[in-house]
C-alpha cells in the first residue's frame, strides 16, 4: 500500500460541467515501469456526487480510445459506452467514471493503427495483433485501485461486461458487490469486433437487445445480434 501511495500523485481536481450533469474531474499521475512509454501517466476519475466512505458505488473502469471518442470511428464501441456510462451515472445520482490512458488495451495509439491496418487486410483483432507480436490486452488495473482508494471508495458494482475486469480489480483488493452490464448497439462495422470480443475474450453479451438497424433487412446478419461489450 505504501508503494501503491507513492506512485500515486493527484494532481489537479476542478468541477466540469457535461450534457449529463455536473461532475468533479481529479487529474492523477501514476508511475506504471511496465507501461508502454508511448501512454501517458495522467489519468482521469470523473466523480459525482459524494462518493468518500460510500459502499456499492458505480464505477467504470474505462481505457482510452481516440479513434472512437474523438472521431466517432465506428470499429468499436468505447465511446457509446463512455456515454453510457455518464448517464448511468448521472442517473444514480453519483458514481465514478476512471479514464485511463491505456490506448489500444495499452499498446498504444501507432501500434493499434498498425494493428487496424492488417484489419482492413481481413484479420481480427485478435490476429492482428498477434501478427504485430503485441499482447492482446497489456491493460493494468493498478492505477483504477489506487485511484478509488484515494477516492476512499469503499465497494463498487462495476460497469462492464467484462468479467476479466472484475477478477482483476478485484485480485488488487477492491470490493467488487456486482455487475451492472453496459449495453451499447453494434453497427456494421463494430460488428465483427465485438463478436471476437464474444467468443474470444469472453465478454459476456447479453443477445438480442442492441442490435439497433434502422431498417432490418433479411441476409444481413442481424439473425446472430452481438451487442456491445466493455472496452
Ligand atoms: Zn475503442
Amino acid at each position: 500500500m505504501t508503494t501503491e501511495r507513492c506512485r500515486l500523485e493527484h494532481l489537479a481536481r476542478a468541477p466540469l460541467p457535461t450534457r449529463f450533469g455536473a461532475f468533479e474531474l481529479h487529474v492523477y499521475r501514476f508511475d506504471d515501469p511496465q507501461a508502454d512509454p508511448s501512454l501517458s501517466d495522467e489519468h482521469l476519475a470523473l466523480v459525482m456526487g459524494d462518493v468518500r466512505g460510500q459502499s456499492a458505488v458505480a464505477v467504470r473502469v474505462h481505457s482510452e480510445c481516440l479513434t472512437s471518442e474523438v472521431f466517432a470511428s465506428l470499429k468499436c464501441d468505447c465511446k457509446g459506452q463512455l456515454e453510457h456510462a455518464q448517464a448511468e451515472v448521472a442517473r444514480r445520482g453519483s458514481g465514478v467514471i476512471l479514464y485511463l490512458r491505456q490506448e489500444g488495451r495499452g499498446i498504444g495509439l501507432a501500434n493499434k493503427i498498425r494493428a487496424y491496418a492488417l484489419q482492413a487486410e481481413g484479420a481480427d483483432t485478435i490476429e492482428a495483433n498477434q501478427r504485430l507480436h503485441l499482447p492482446i490486452d497489456a491493460r493494468q488495473y493498478d492505477v483504477a485501485a489506487a485511484i478509488l482508494r484515494d477516492l476512499e471508495v469503499k465497494s463498487v458494482v462495476l460497469m462492464t461486461n467484462n468479467p476479466a475486469k472484475v477478477d482483476a480489480l478485484s485480485a488488487l483488493g477492491i470490493v467488487v458487490e456486482d455487475r451492472i452490464p453496459m449495453l451499447v448497439a453494434a453497427n456494421p462495422f463494430s460488428q465483427s469486433y465485438l463478436e471476437v470480443k464474444k467468443k474470444k475474450m469472453r465478454h459476456e453479451l447479453p443477445s438480442g437487445v442492441f442490435n439497433q438497424k434502422p431498417e432490418p433487412e433479411p441476409n444481413d446478419g442481424s439473425e446472430s445480434p452481438d451487442p456491445a461489450a466493455a472496452h
